[in-house]
């Protein structure tokens, strides 16, 4: 039972329910200035929302526990891996990423899929998607990508021709379209859905070698999508349709589980590979870097609050543990200046004070102090300067910054060349892999089709002629015939 009912500051109070007034006889009267609690109720509530993620801010939440299944001693030094049984407390987020916060979740669009593993070495976080490719390689284009399927600046309302003209005009991303606009844009439930690391992160060992990995995150229930016509449907009767899916599952006992699983590369394997394996609109093929389970994953409790538990937790890709460690990929790299810099905004400069994104282990860095919010004692009065012989810091090892095996800036990749614009120049094996999806869903009876109904939906609410042109010869450089029925279809939807 929660305690008596006070003031925020801690003055028990006998009403919560009326305004202290001056009153004439039974009727209205004026408030008062000194009525604290009216004054204190009114303004929290203005107060109460927090920035929204500019990006992945509609989502459903929750804790769970990673165990290690497999050996993988030969792949990393990570602590959490180390021991098969092993298991490590998580928390994933799974979101939409253009709509607010608000909107319905059955829409087409990319699922982020943000966990964060509170490891015996500190957190882990893995900031995947559904789709184990991207739109764009080059990071600048980030905030551009994003814009164009939100809201158009005058309108106010998403706009196909935005949507398709930053595409036309960044075809390198036609692999991930052809993902987005295939079944799986539509998930049917988050527990029936898998992901990627997208990126290739580094597997590392105390003896400072390492292997570049791409995670892959498979449901244990089997992948579940919509149809356009049923998300759509959904989108209008529920718009929380896939957040109280989840939720209603873990509330009744049936919990999700997830295999996890990586795909391991060599350090000169890398090297010679016929694409780059740092660009992330491309995947490793299944037949060349066969999939190797490590892990389970099961979700097990819902969150007792979303907004402590879920909206002010903070994920980035810079947050790891020693053993796993980031790849050159430009986007990754970006990435993690670009997340913790964003939870700095949203919820200020000691984000990692608040109780679901603290680590599980004690946390000693006294060197980053003070700033708003701060709740911990701030390290009291230990020195808040490096090199103080007067209370010296001491080290879990002793070695250099960089072969430190506690580090995750590991000496063994040696990079030196010359300083240029990184170039998302389009090549003919930008389509390789999208064709290769298309024969992917050839596989599966009538994929093809809805993909090509999905996709002529869409783009039948482009208003310009010579716009539409263009996607359809994007769309015909992945294959010709695919190319000649969205020109179709298309048309025929605008007749
Ligand atoms: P394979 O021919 O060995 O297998 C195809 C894979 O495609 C499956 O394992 C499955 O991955 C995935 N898939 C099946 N249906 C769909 C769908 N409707 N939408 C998206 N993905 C689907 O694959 P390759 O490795 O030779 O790659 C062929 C194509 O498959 C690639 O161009 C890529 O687009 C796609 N793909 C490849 C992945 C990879 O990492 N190699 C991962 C996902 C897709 P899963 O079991 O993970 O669902």
């Amino acid at each position: 039972m929660p305690g008596p009912y006070t003031l925020s500051e801690g003055c028990p109070y006998a009403n919560n329910a009326t305004s202290v007034q001056v009153r004439n006889g039974s009727g209205g009267g004026l408030v008062l200035l000194q009525d604290t609690q009216l004054i204190e109720t009114l303004a929290h509530f203005s107060r109460e929302r927090i920035p929204e993620r500019v990006v992945h801010a509609k989502a459903a939440g929750a804790y769970g526990e990673f165990e290690v299944t497999h050996d993988c001693s030969d792949l990393t030094s990570a602590s959490f891996l180390n021991t098969i049984g092993k298991k490590t407390p998580v928390l994933l987020r799974i979101s939409t990423v253009g709509p607010e916060r608000g909107s319905a979740d059955t829409v087409r669009d990319v699922h982020g899929w943000a966990m964060k593993l509170y490891t015996d070495e500190g957190n882990l976080d893995w900031v995947f998607n559904n789709t184990p490719v991207f739109f764009v390689r080059d990071p600048i284009k980030f905030p551009s990508l994003n814009r164009s399927h939100k809201r158009h600046p005058r309108t106010n309302s998403p706009s196909a021709d935005m949507f398709w003209d930053f595409h036309t005009g960044n075809p390198e991303g036609i692999h991930q379209l052809m993902h987005l606009f295939s079944d799986r844009g539509t998930p049917a439930s988050l527990r029936h859905m898998n992901a990627y690391s997208g990126h290739t992160y580094k597997f590392t060992k105390e003896d400072g070698s390492f292997k570049y990995i791409k995670v892959h995150i498979k449901t244990q229930l089997g992948v579940k999508n919509f149809d356009e016509e049923t998300a759509t449907k959904f989108a209008g009767q529920n718009p929380d349709y896939l957040v109280d899916d989840l939720f209603d599952a873990i509330e009744k006992g049936d919990y999700p589980k997830w295999n996890i699983y990586v795909q391991v590369m060599e350090p000169e394997q890398a090297e010679n590979y016929k694409w780059n394996i740092f660009d992330m609109t491309k995947v490793w093929p299944h037949h060349d870097f066969p999939l190797r389970q490590i892990g389970q994953l099961t979700l097990n409790r819902n969150p007792r609050n979303y907004f402590t538990d879920i909206e002010q937790a903070a994920f980035s890709p810079s947050t790891m543990v020693p053993g796993w460690a980031p790849s050159a990929d430009p986007m990754l790299q970006a990435r993690m200046f670009a997340y913790p810099d964003a939870a700095r905004y949203r919820l200020g400069v000691n984000y990692q004070h608040l109780p679901t994104n603290h680590a599980k282990v004690p946390i000693y860095c006294p060197f980053q102090r003070d700033g708003f919010m701060n709740f911990t004692d701030n390290y009291g009065d230990d020195p808040n300067y490096v090199g103080s012989s007067l209370r010296p810091t001491t080290f879990k090892t002793e070695s250099r910054v960089g072969t430190n095996k506690l580090s995750t800036l590991t000496e063994h990749e040696k990079w030196a060349g010359e300083i240029s614009s990184f170039t998302s120049e389009l090549t003919p094996q930008d389509f390789e892999q999208a064709t290769g999806l298309w024969k992917v869903l050839g596989r599966d009876p009538g994929h093809q089709d809805r993909f090509v109904s999905n996709l002529s939906h869409n783009v039948a609410k482009v208003t310009s002629s010579d716009l539409r042109l263009k996607v359809y010869d994007l769309f015909s450089r992945v294959d010709k015939k695919l190319g000649d029925r969205l020109r179709s279809e298309t048309e025929a939807l605008r007749t």
